[in-house]
């Protein structure tokens, strides 16, 4: 039996599935929390056989209490949450539930979990840039001041200050302030995506065009498993601090959606690409790019994947789905 037992949450989400996959290749046992209603039916990546699946939901506190106590786990990932910005809008209380309030569960049973057995578990808590929200300091650090502009904002910075808290006594609590990062593994429902597939679609002729919101809004993209990698490696560091994870270089949506279509080989995109009010975001974050430079010396952490390349093998991926999908 290995030595290390990682209980995750957010196993069916993009980080969670590049999560599993690094600790399982490593011999670790994992146990990961699925909805009962939707589990593997909503996933965006099958979850291996390997792995021991435990029903709840970040909304009922209690049911993660009990699940913290019963697992024993070593180590907690919790990457679960409601993770779209947009939607945060719509549900606002439901955001404060799984992605703020949850946290003081998982934290408060990492906590009775210690005192119970002597020892030690170490808590990773997925927490995002939006924390910064207006900040008027670029780039961001893990001293720049939480401004959130967003109710998904707010309920990471209330749990980013439960992992301060909880850290206070005596948890092995970090929080890695993650900047957006993308993958082929991320739902369509997110603007990286949606250009993508689009770019792809138009490529092969399926539609011709792409509606957008603001494309001059500002983010530092990075590469989703170099963000796993990060977490990692702040659960097994011998202190537990916060972390920024970034990579430093910020792109504007222009620029995503032009490496978009240059990588599906359409050169006219702007032809293609139209604006619709319907798709900005009310008080957007400006511009969000971060100083890694802790996870950089103390984890020796380094993001791999440049930028123009994260979207040439999203538009790649999307171009193969839609090759595959010929009749
Ligand atoms: P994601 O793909 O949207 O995955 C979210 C996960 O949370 C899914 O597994 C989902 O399960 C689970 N979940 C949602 N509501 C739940 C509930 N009530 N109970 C139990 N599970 C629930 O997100 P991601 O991109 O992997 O991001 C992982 C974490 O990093 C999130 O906390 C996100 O806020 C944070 N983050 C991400 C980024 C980024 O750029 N990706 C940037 C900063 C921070 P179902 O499959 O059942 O829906």
């Amino acid at each position: 039996m290995s030595a290390v037992r990682a209980f995750v949450t957010g196993a069916t989400g993009q980080d969670g599935s590049y999560l599993i996959e690094q600790l399982l290749e490593e011999a670790t046992e994992v146990h990961v929390l699925v909805r009962a209603e939707e589990s593997e039916a909503g996933s965006t990546h099958p979850l291996p056989q390997q792995v021991h699946q435990h029903v709840g939901d970040l909304a009922v506190g209690t049911e993660l209490e009990a699940l913290v106590a019963a697992i024993e786990p070593t180590e907690v990932y919790n990457l679960g949450g409601l993770s779209s910005v947009a939607l945060s809008w719509q549900e606002p209380a439901l955001t404060a539930q799984v992605s703020g309030v949850a946290v003081g569960h998982l934290l408060k049973a990492t906590h009775d979990l210690q005192e119970r057995t002597g020892r030690s578990v170490h808590f990773v808590q997925a927490s995002s840039a939006e924390i910064f929200g207006r900040t008027s300091r670029v780039p961001q650090d893990e001293t720049t001041p939480l401004r959130p502009l967003t109710p998904y904002g707010a309920a990471k910075a209330y749990a980013h200050h439960l992992v301060g808290v909880w850290r206070a006594r005596g948890v092995h609590a970090s929080s890695c302030i993650l900047y957006n990062h993308e993958s082929p593994r991320r739902p369509d429902a997110f603007v990286t995506r949606k250009i993508t597939v689009g770019a792809a679609r138009i490529a092969r002729g399926l539609q011709d065009e792409l509606a957008m919101g603001n494309l001059d809004a500002r983010r530092d993209w990075g590469w989703a498993p170099d963000y796993v990698a990060a977490m990692v490696l702040a659960a097994r560091d011998a202190v537990a601090r916060d972390y920024v994870v970034a990579t430093g270089v910020s792109h504007s949506v222009r620029d995503f959606v032009r490496a978009a279509f240059q990588a599906a080989g359409v050169e006219d995109w702007e032809r293609h690409v139209t604006l619709d009010p319907r798709f900005a975001r009310p008080s957007d974050a400006p511009e969000l790019v971060g100083d890694s430079t802790r996870a950089r010396k103390v984890l020796g952490w380094s993001p791999t994947v440049p930028f123009e390349d994260i979207v040439a093998r999203m538009v790649r991926h999307d171009l193969a789905l839609l090759d595959d999908a010929q009749p």
